[in-house]
């Protein structure tokens, strides 16, 4: 007899929980702190590890007028969703799919020569005029078109982008309906750099209005500027991380602080409980030994699901009401936490971390004891652990 597949869905032990009414509330927050301007929801890199598709809508019921994200093929994905709210994406390699942007209403944010000439090909090919918004370094030093004057006339001024897309507009091959750019220094709001970018930026729109452009949307306000400098607003806000609950300047202010609630909760199951006894390495390269007596609890996440190899020995998860260290290495699947005497049994719930209201870690505090930052510990929460929403109209468990 052949066996027959049973097509019923097998559990994986550990999730993202995601809270959709915390991300509008958070997107609300940012509004109320943004006088006029709009809120720009930034969801690249899968909405922060958030789920773009829920994250969006989320952000979206709160009140963003725009999403934002790097690059084209999330872009397109949020179309494909049904989405139809403008989208800002703003990282191209040469034979990025512009045509296929163009036909999506994509607005495309756009710092080179060479990206102005390939949309104006791809307009042209599709008989539709392109959304272009380009984008000026003011001083972050990394995309952008440059705009200081002792540049050289060369093809990455901001000048020879302003000459080309006023050209390019004149036979219709695009519309410039935006002007931006990114702040270095936004979660230190003091930084001579914070004011002076925004004097550069007010030159670089007053350069490109004389020129003739007529932008809807002028905006350079990331998290850290939106919530700590207002003067920075213009049309647009382009928030990321806030929109997740999750503070940009912790040195500031806390989530709480500025009114946000952290939507992202990881949780595992217990898989393992042993005890052992004194003098037990614990996990590769036994970097922990057990003093005493004591439980090993092992929890199935490692760093193939996004916990930080880095944080072996520093990080801390709540299990059975208090926080314990990891204990040894952090394996690509695994790792391990010694709870002492606590009485832990397999499957009971062990939190990474959350938004901090029932004890457990923040991502903040894991950030703090991996020597990193809160985006980079939600963003690595990889595809491999399932989410599930809650808080919105289409709570439950969802593919990205
Ligand atoms: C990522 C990004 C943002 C959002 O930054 P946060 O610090 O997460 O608010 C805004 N604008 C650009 C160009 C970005 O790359």
């Amino acid at each position: 007899m052949t066996e027959q597949h049973t097509t019923a869905p097998v559990p994986f032990p550990a999730r993202v929980v995601v809270d959709l009414a915390a991300i509008a509330s958070n997107v609300g927050a940012l509004r109320e702190r943004s006088g006029a301007a709009g809120v720009m929801a930034v969801v690249k890199a899968d909405a922060y590890g958030h789920g773009l598709v829920p994250a969006a809508r989320a952000a979206l019921a709160g009140g963003a007028s725009w999403l934002g994200v790097a690059q084209l093929p999330e872009a397109i994905a949020l179309r494909a969703a049904g989405i139809t709210a403008p989208v800002l994406s703003w990282l191209h390699a040469p034979g990025a799919g512009f045509a296929e942007a163009i036909r999506a209403d994509i607005d495309l944010g756009l710092s080179a020569v060479w990206m102005l000439d390939e949309v104006a090909a791809a307009a042209r090919t599709t008989g539709r005029t392109a959304r272009v918004q380009l984008k000026v370094d003011t001083g972050l030093g990394r995309n952008g078109a440059y705009l200081f004057p002792a540049s050289t006339g060369a093809a990455t001024d901001w000048s020879a982008l302003v000459d080309l897309a006023r050209r390019l507009e004149a036979e219709e091959a695009i519309r410039v309906t935006g002007l931006f750019t990114h702040f270095a220094y936004a979660d230190a709001p003091d930084h001579p750099t914070v004011r002076a970018q925004q004097e550069a930026f007010a030159e670089a729109v007053a350069e490109a209005e004389r020129a003739g452009l007529r932008p809807e949307v002028r905006h350079m306000s990331n998290s850290a500027a939106t919530l700590t400098t207002p003067a920075a607003a213009w049309d647009l806000v382009r928030p990321g991380l806030a929109v997740y609950g999750l503070t940009p300047a912790p040195e500031i202010g806390s989530s709480s602080d500025f009114g946000l609630v952290p939507a992202m909760t990881a949780l595992a199951q217990v898989s393992v409980v042993k005890r052992v006894p004194g003098g037990q390495g614990v996990s590769y390269g036994h970097t922990y030994t057990t003093t005493g007596p004591t439980t090993l609890v092992d929890i199935p996440l490692g760093y193939a699901d996004g916990v930080p190899r880095h944080a072996s020995g520093l990080a801390e998860v709540f299990v059975g009401g208090q926080r314990h260290r990891i204990a040894g290495r952090v394996c690509m699947d695994q790792f391990v936490v010694d709870v002492g005497d606590l009485p832990v049994r397999a499957g009971q719930e062990v939190v990474l971390f959350g938004p901090g209201t029932r004890g457990e870690p923040t991502a903040q505090d894991w950030a703090e004891a991996v020597g990193t930052i809160n985006y980079e510990i939600v963003t690595r929460f990889g595809p491999r652990v399932p989410r599930e929403y809650v808080g919105g109209p289409g709570g439950g468990q969802e593919a990205r």
